[in-house]
C-alpha cells in the first residue's frame, strides 16, 4: 500500500513590536502541546525564541511565509518598517493580542503628546530610541491584518486554535478567533444580571467585599462584559475580577468605550443630578477604564491607513 505524501509544514514567523512579552508567553502557555505544534510547522523567524535577524527575514521570498503572528502595538518608525516587511513576506498576517488588534494598553499614551511621553519616561536627556510615532497605532493601522487573536494576553485555547488551523490549512482570512457574542452571554454570573438594575454609586473593586457568584454590575462594579466579545472563558470573572474589555468590542459595537458609556448611562437612568454626581464619584479614570485596550482604534483615537477585520 502506498503511503500518503507527508503534508508540507507551513512556514511560520512570530514577532513582537511594542510589547510587554505577555503575548510571547501566551505561546509558551500552550505547555506540553507546544512541542507537538512546533514539530508540525517550519518556524522561520521568532527573534525571542531563536536566533533571528532582519537580514535573515529579508532573504525570505515575498509571500514565502504562510503566516506571521505579530504582537504588540505600533509605536516607532522601526515597528512600521518591521510590520511592512512581514506583510510582504507573509500570506496571512495575524494580529496576536490586544495591542496588535486594538492598540492595547500602551494606546493610553495617545492622551499625551509624544514629547510629553518621552519627557515623563526619560526626563530631558532621553536615551537614543528609534523615532516614536506621533501616536500609538494598532497593527491594522499600518498594514492589512487578515486574522485576529484577541486578548491581553490571548488564552492558550485561542493561540492553539490559530496554530492548529494553520497546520490544517484552514486559517481563514477575516477570522476573529473569539465569540461573536458579548461576554455576558456566556458568563457564569450572567443569570444574576437583572435588566432593571440601577446603580447609586460605582465602586472600585477594593472598596467592596465581592460576592463571587453575583454579576458585578449588581454590586456597583463596572464590568465591560456587555460590550466585549466573549471567548476568553470568562477567566477574569471566574477569578472574581470584572471584565476590562481586552477581547475588544463585540460585533455590533463600533467604539468599545462609547458602548460602555451607553450601558453605564442606562444603569443611572432616572437619577437626579445630585445622585448622578454621587454615582460618578466612584469612577476613577473613566477613559483608562472604558478604553483600556482600545483607545487607538476608537472613533476618536483615529485610524489612518490599512484595514483589518
Ligand atoms: S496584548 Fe497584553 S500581553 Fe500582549 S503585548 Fe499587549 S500588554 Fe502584553
Ligand atoms: S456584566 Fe460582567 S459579571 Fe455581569 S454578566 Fe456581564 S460579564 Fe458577567
Amino acid at each position: 500500500m502506498k503511503s500518503r505524501p507527508a503534508r508540507r509544514r507551513p512556514k511560520l514567523g512570530m514577532t513582537w513590536l511594542s510589547s510587554c512579552g505577555g503575548c510571547e508567553e501566551s505561546i509558551l502557555d500552550l505547555g506540553p502541546d507546544l512541542a507537538g505544534i512546533l514539530g508540525q510547522v517550519d518556524l522561520v523567524y521568532w527573534p525571542i525564541g531563536m536566533d533571528g535577524r532582519m537580514e535573515d527575514l529579508c532573504k525570505v521570498p515575498d509571500g514565502g511565509l504562510d503566516a506571521v503572528l505579530i504582537n504588540g502595538s505600533v509605536r516607532t518608525e522601526e515597528h512600521v518598517e518591521t510590520a511592512g516587511l512581514l506583510r510582504q513576506k507573509a500570506r496571512i498576517v495575524v494580529a496576536h493580542g490586544s495591542c496588535a488588534h486594538l492598540g492595547g494598553v500602551y494606546g493610553l499614551a495617545n492622551l499625551f503628546s509624544r514629547e510629553a511621553v518621552l519627557e515623563r519616561s526619560y526626563g530631558e536627556d532621553g536615551p537614543r530610541l528609534p523615532r516614536l510615532l506621533d501616536r500609538v497605532k494598532a497593527l491594522g493601522d499600518v498594514v492589512k491584518v487578515d486574522v485576529v487573536i484577541p486578548g491581553c494576553p490571548p488564552t492558550p485555547d485561542r493561540v492553539r486554535e490559530a496554530l492548529d488551523s494553520l497546520i490544517r490549512g484552514t486559517l481563514a482570512r477575516g477570522a476573529v478567533l473569539a465569540d461573536d457574542r458579548a461576554l455576558c452571554r456566556t458568563c457564569p454570573r450572567g443569570e444574576t444580571r437583572r435588566p432593571d438594575t440601577r446603580i447609586r454609586r460605582f465602586r472600585r473593586v477594593h472598596e467592596a467585599t465581592l460576592d463571587p457568584d453575583l454579576c458585578f454590575l449588581e454590586q456597583g462594579i463596572v464590568c465591560l462584559g456587555p460590550v466585549t466579545r466573549g471567548g476568553c472563558e470568562a477567566r477574569c470573572v471566574r477569578g472574581n475580577l470584572p471584565c476590562r474589555g481586552c477581547f475588544g468590542p463585540v460585533g455590533e459595537v463600533k467604539d468599545q468605550g462609547g458602548g460602555g458609556v451607553g450601558f453605564l448611562a442606562a444603569l443611572l437612568e432616572g437619577a437626579s443630578e445630585e445622585e448622578l454626581e454621587q454615582a460618578l464619584d466612584g469612577l476613577a479614570d473613566p477613559t483608562g477604564l472604558l478604553y483600556r485596550y482600545s483607545l487607538p482604534s476608537s472613533l476618536f483615537g483615529g485610524r489612518n491607513e490599512g484595514e483589518g477585520p
